[in-house]
């Protein structure tokens, strides 16, 4: 039978690494959430709608009629890309400006309900793996399996360094750092769907867990 798969927690908890190819030995569907607040975060980038000193929120919201999220396969990665009105954007989301301004974005309840309603489309058949910070709280509050994963923030912030340096990346591990730090207090503090453990959700601390280890636990919890 199939489930629905809920995988929170903090930046770079290796969250979709995880949900990556649980959904392939699993054969569901895997949804990247934080990639679908990246995507509007592109395209507020991209309108200048935010920046370092200003972030005009109205207009960001009113034009969230214009911005259509897809996602498709790519079978060479091995996973869905995204997609912002056709176009591919899944290497410029990843970068560290996006990262900068993903969470003051992803503040808007208007955002927020916009995505949530499509995240919940992308999952009524069941059979999926959906990874972000709301999905057993808000999006999946009825998920048959909640994950809650968590790890040290230095094992994330170097994790995260490393992942951004082996695209290609110039920044200091510093930077990366705080932005981990800065994330996780915004998303921890804002007022909608604020990151917390759903209480129903098994938490999995990975800082000394193999990949191995942990597809191993989740997919004997995903067969109880
Ligand atoms: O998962 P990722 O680190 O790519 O997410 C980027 C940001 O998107 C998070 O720091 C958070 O601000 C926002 N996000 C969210 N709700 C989700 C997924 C991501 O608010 N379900």
């Amino acid at each position: 039978k199939k489930i629905v798969i809920a995988i929170d927690g903090f930046s770079s908890t290796g969250k979709s690494t995880v949900a990556k190819q649980l959904a392939k030995k699993l054969n569901y569907i895997y949804v990247d959430t934080g990639a679908m607040y990246r995507a509007v975060t592109y395209f507020a980038l991209e309108h200048e709608y935010i920046g370092d000193d200003f972030f005009k929120e109205k207009e960001l919201i009113n034009r969230l009629g214009d911005i259509s999220i897809t996602f498709k396969f790519n079978k060479a990665a091995g996973f869905a890309e995204v997609y912002l009105n056709g176009k591919n954007i899944e290497a410029d989301i990843r970068t560290l400006k996006v990262s900068k301004f993903v969470s003051p974005v992803a503040t808007l309840s208007a955002v927020r309900r916009k995505l949530v309603e499509q995240q919940q489309l992308m999952g009524k058949d069941k059979g999926i793996v959906m990874d972000g910070r709301d999905i057993g709280t808000v999006v999946f509050p009825d998920a048959e399996l909640k994950i809650f994963m968590t790890a040290s923030a230095e094992t994330r912030a170097k994790r995260r360094y490393k992942e951004l340096t082996d695209r290609g990346h110039e920044l200091s591990y510093e930077d990366v750092l705080e932005n981990v730090t800065t994330r996780d207090h915004i998303d921890s503090t804002r007022e909608d769907s604020p990151l917390v453990k759903a209480e129903d959700a098994i938490e999995i601390d990975n800082s000394d867990l193999t990949i191995e280890e942990q597809l191993e636990t989740i997919v004997g919890l995903a067969n109880d």
